[in-house]
């Protein structure tokens, strides 16, 4: 089948046309500044960048622009619209509507709209692509895949919070996790590579990228996650502060005059590693800085990184009773590894001898544990696309 994947923000649209039967990406690309002024499409096919500047005012200009960039003659990949098969629309947050992938039919939509106070930046632009989709190609089938839908596995002592009980029910206040697409495709494709079922496999996945989360995979279910009601929760990530004592808000309003939407910005926008090194969000750029100036601000950032995903490792174990493996995906975990080896020092104990050589790769998929290693570690490229690709066939061939 040929699924057009779509991922929209609130003035951006990404996309890729991917041939499920082996998993090609016939073409791919992201439209920019939509809505806003100098909108741009870049589309591209095998390794041929094309830029097309045009207005597009909105997400359904933008869906038109794609489409036409897909059936071009000169840059196309497809001769007709009706050669797209099915499209895969990524939304943020399906609360506990949703423990799956789904047709989306009106009441689904409706379900999505619900979700919006749980995900108010990226719940709306999320229905507007899909919205649009549904406008200009009015037959063909669209499914929704979530971000959070994975982790709706997680037992009821792991996702609430210790608040009221109350407020879950009336706020639907508890932990629901993200980056769901990716956890469960890794942890899929790990189990494939060892060549085990995963219902025998307790995993670990270190999705490190910008955005960070662990989870803890027993049997394939997710059974815990560190990112909860908001992506702000759990590690130090590029501009996220992760955990952090509640007081400290109401404390820096006091001393900033600022306030609580305005901390919480801070707590987004201005921490993590950019906030302790005061360098960059962008590892890279921090590592560098550590590594060849000795920026002692830099390396502290990176410390309080390792440290964190180290000790969610260790709960993580104790929660799954044991760990057979443990994958890192995202632009960090696949593609540092003196990363990896600082948060893997000292984890010994627990099974895991890393390979040294063996780590010393980027951006493929590896075993990098010694042949001994109790616990075989791994990096594993995430594909959340593709996931979501899959996904739409399976539900598509369902209905048919
Ligand atoms: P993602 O959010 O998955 O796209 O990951 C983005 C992050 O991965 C950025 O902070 C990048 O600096 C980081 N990254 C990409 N390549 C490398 C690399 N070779 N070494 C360290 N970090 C990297």
């Amino acid at each position: 089948m040929k699924i057009l994947v779509i991922n929209c923000g609130s003035s951006s649209l990404k996309y890729q046309l991917i041939e499920t039967n082996g998993g090609k990406v016939l073409a791919k690309g992201l439209a920019e500044r939509i809505g806003i002024n100098d909108s741009l499409l870049t589309h591209n096919v095998n390794d041929n960048k094309i830029k097309i500047k045009k207005d597009m005012k909105d997400h359904k200009d933008a869906i038109k622009m794609v489409l036409d960039a897909l059936i071009n003659s000169e840059y196309g990949v497809i001769k007709d619209m009706s050669e797209i098969n099915a499209v895969g629309h990524r939304v943020v947050h399906g609360g506990e509507a949703f423990t799956g992938s789904v047709l989306i039919t009106d009441d689904v939509l409706k379900a999505i709209t619900d979700c919006i106070e749980l995900a108010p930046l990226h719940n709306p632009a999320n229905i507007e692509g899909i919205k649009a989709c549904q406008h200009i190609m009015p037959n063909v089938p669209m499914v929704a895949v979530f971000d959070t839908a994975f982790h709706q596995t997680m037992p009821d002592y792991a996702y609430l919070y210790s608040i009221p009980y109350e407020y879950y029910v009336k706020y639907r206040i508890r932990r629901y996790g993200f980056h769901g697409t990716s956890h469960k495709y890794v942890s899929r494709r790990a189990a494939e590579i060892l060549n085990r079922p995963i219902e025998d496999l307790k995993i670990i996945t270190c999705h490190l990228g910008n955005g960070s989360s662990i989870a803890a995979i027993k049997g394939g279910n997710s059974i815990d996650t560190s990112m909860g009601f908001t992506p702000l929760e759990g590690l130090a990530m590029g501009t996220r502060s992760g955990n952090i004592d509640p007081s400290i808000i109401s404390y820096l309003m006091e001393k900033e005059n600022v306030s609580a939407e305005e901390v919480i910005n801070i707590l987004n926008k201005k921490s993590g590693v950019y906030g302790i090194s005061g360098i960059s969000s962008d590892f890279r750029d921090i590592e560098e800085a550590a590594f060849k100036d000795g920026n002692k601000r830099a390396q502290l950032s990176l410390n309080i990184f390792s440290y964190r995903v180290k000790k969610t490792i260790g709960s993580y174990a104790a929660a799954m009773g044991g760990i057979d493996a443990i994958v890192f995906t995202a632009g960090v975990g696949e593609n540092s590894p003196e990363i990896r080896e600082s948060i893997l020092e000292g984890l010994d104990f627990l099974g895991f001898k890393l390979d040294k050589e063996k780590n010393n790769v980027s951006g493929k998929e590896a075993i990098i544990s010694t042949n001994d290693s109790k616990v075989k570690i791994m990096v594993v490229p995430t594909n959340e696309e593709y996931m979501i690709a899959k996904d739409t066939e399976k539900i598509v061939n369902t209905i048919a």
